[in-house]
């Protein structure tokens, strides 16, 4: 019930904690009192965190809590603990994501660079934790001569935001190259599933509720191959002459329709270069949307909104956004 969230931050002391550093406080074990009871943590936990420091498109309101754990049980534990129904949401490196101007209530878990266990274990397959850079386990599979991560070199994302997103490129798909993923769950248990418990398609995977990825098992192909490197050097070319590479974006914002590219149809209808406040349509790829410095989460939104009209009445197609839009309208 939201109620009770809301209690678990109003019956806490923490304006006086916010009169000084929390982060440095909870860094020493300082533990995030609520009404019922003291969570204690290792990592690190801010309050009123701007998420715009941590998504790519460099703007959207303030995350309630902010927790990055120090270690998988420091993750674990903190989900014991926290009330039931406390909003978590998982972040990567928010480079799929737009957060509203009004904030996320309740814990944004971010596990970018931690949970960055990743070792090639045999002559195919690597372990990777979820916090791990996608471009990192490109470059590490290829120096221990596997190929199929290479597409991975491109994505500025984590590997439990490819999982979570099926993210791929270049003909690559993170599913086809996952064995096994280990998840935890809202208890704080920790769970080993196949791939093959997994519906995947396009940009889609059917993770059950309130279950996470923590790690993956990936199964790679080719020991002793020697030319990824340049395969991978050949796709970041390809991305930069076709991408605003750089630039402040989401990459791709809505998914391509069946046959067709949603970049092709947001230029037939003529809205590359179009803006609203700071946020314009890129004239490199029409279905990037740039930050041109200070758009706000809700520049954004309504140039989306702008373009799926658009788009709807010159060719009777409703594009589909591939980014994530989560968080609460701004009050006026
Ligand atoms: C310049 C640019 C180029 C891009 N190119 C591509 C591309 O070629 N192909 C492509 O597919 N995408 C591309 N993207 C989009 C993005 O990089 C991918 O979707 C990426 O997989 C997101 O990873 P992330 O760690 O940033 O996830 P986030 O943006 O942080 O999160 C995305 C979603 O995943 C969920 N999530 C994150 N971590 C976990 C976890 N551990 N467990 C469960 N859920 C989780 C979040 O809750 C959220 O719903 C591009 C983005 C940019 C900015």
């Amino acid at each position: 019930m939201p109620g009770e969230t809301k209690q678990f931050y109003e019956a806490s002391n923490l304006p006086a904690i916010l009169a000084l550093d929390v982060t440095e406080l909870m860094n020493k074990g300082y533990s995030k009192k609520s009404g019922q009871q003291d969570i204690e943590v290792r990592g690190v936990m801010k309050l009123n965190e701007p998420m715009e420091k941590h998504i790519s498109w460099r703007t959207g309101g303030q995350a309630e809590c902010y927790f990055k754990p120090a270690d998988v049980d420091d993750l674990c534990s903190f989900l014991q603990q926290i009330p039931e129904h406390e909003p978590v949401f998982w972040l990567g490196l928010g480079s799929n994501l737009l957060v509203r101007d009004g904030g996320l209530k309740g814990t944004v878990i971010a596990l970018s660079g931690v949970l960055n266990d990743l070792h090639v274990y045999d002559d195919t397959s690597m372990h990777v934790g979820a916090g791990v850079a996608c471009a990192k386990v490109a470059r590490m599979s290829v120096k221990a001569g596997l190929a199929g991560g290479e597409f991975l070199a491109g994505i500025p994302g984590t590997m439990g935001g490819a999982l979570a997103m099926n993210a791929g490129a270049f003909g690559g798909e993170t599913w086809n190259i996952v064995r096994s993923v280990e998840t935890v769950n809202r208890q704080g248990q920790r769970i080993k599933r196949d791939a093959s418990e997994f519906e995947t398609a396009y940009r889609y995977v059917d993770l059950p509720e309130d279950e996470w990825f923590i790690s993956a098992e990936l199964l790679l192909s080719g020991a002793e191959d020697t030319k990824g490197s340049e395969r991978i050097q050949t796709l970041l070319n390809k991305r930069a002459e076709s991408q605003p590479t750089g630039k402040a974006s989401c990459g791709s914002v809505f998914r391509n329709p069946e046959g067709d590219y949603a970049a092709r149809l947001i230029e037939v209808s003529g809205l590359k270069g179009e803006s609203i406040g700071n946020a314009v349509v890129s004239e490199k790829h029409a279905n990037f949307i740039i930050n041109s410095g200070g758009a706000t989460a809700g520049d954004i939104e309504s140039l989306i909104l702008m373009i799926q009209k658009k788009v709807k009445l010159d060719h009777g197609v409703d594009l589909v956004p591939e980014v994530r839009i989560v968080g609460e309208d701004k009050k006026v």
